[in-house]
């Protein structure tokens, strides 16, 4: 925390011009007229996440979303029109983004919000509103569906967590009831991958299907995920 946050913010900005894009003026020389990204992110706003160091991906390689909760709305025509279903739809039509990896992270506040009774929040209508899209999640949740899931949760105390990582695993789902996804996942030309970021780790697990719960990536784990999708 800094008492001077424009001041720091300009200059990491500068710094930024000063020497990263220096580095890479031929990359962004080639950028300039287009950009074919091979996988998008979908991870929440949160100031802790950051998916393009994650991940140690150069510009034009990632196309991103971010929201409070990386939260997917139902597909009704009110919330199609979201800036998150705008940014998918553009991925994943035009771009013909091949990866889509919903991002969820420990201690998210969104999953907090829900947890604590989004009625909380009726005086500040419009994240009372944004928040309705999380709430056919957290009502499976209580329902009983997370027992489906229960060895996702083993090892982990943190309620805000807990649902964070079934929230990842249901927005995955969330996203094949809209027809321009599922299509193109029938037909093998997009998938969808959950992927959780720890922030006390510093470290992005991904789903192990053997075990069944997020785990650190490691080359065996790499290996099964490029196996299912063909790319080995
Ligand atoms: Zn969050």
């Amino acid at each position: 925390m800094t008492d001077k946050p424009l001041k720091k913010f300009l200059h990491g900005v500068m710094e930024f011009q000063q020497t990263k894009t220096k580095e890479s003026k031929s990359l962004y020389e080639n950028l300039a007229s287009g950009q074919a990204p091979n996988c998008f992110v979908l991870t929440c706003s949160d100031s802790r996440v950051l998916p393009l160091y994650s991940s140690n991906s150069k510009g034009g390689e990632v196309f991103y979303a971010r929201n409070v909760g990386n939260l997917i709305p139902e597909p009704t025509e009110e919330k199609t029109k979201s800036d998150v279903m705008g940014s998918l739809i553009y991925a994943a039509s035009h771009l013909g983004v091949k990866h889509f990896f919903i991002v969820g992270h420990s201690d998210c506040g969104a999953m907090g919000a829900l947890l604590g009774g989004r009625e909380k929040l009726k005086h500040q209508k419009l994240l009372y509103w944004y928040l309705e899209d999380g709430e056919q999640m957290l009502q499976e949740y209580r329902n009983g569906i997370q027992e489906k899931y229960s060895k996702l949760y083993s090892e982990i105390d943190n309620p805000k967590t807990k649902l964070a990582i079934f929230n990842c695993q249901y927005q995955c789902r969330q996203l094949l009831k809209y027809d321009f996804m599922s299509e193109k996942v029938k037909e093998g030309k997009i998938f969808i991958h959950p992927l959780f970021y720890d922030i006390k780790k510093c470290e992005i697990l991904a789903m192990d299907p053997e075990k069944e719960k997020f785990v650190s990536l490691d080359e065996s784990l790499i290996e099964k995920m490029l196996k299912s999708v063909g790319e080995n």
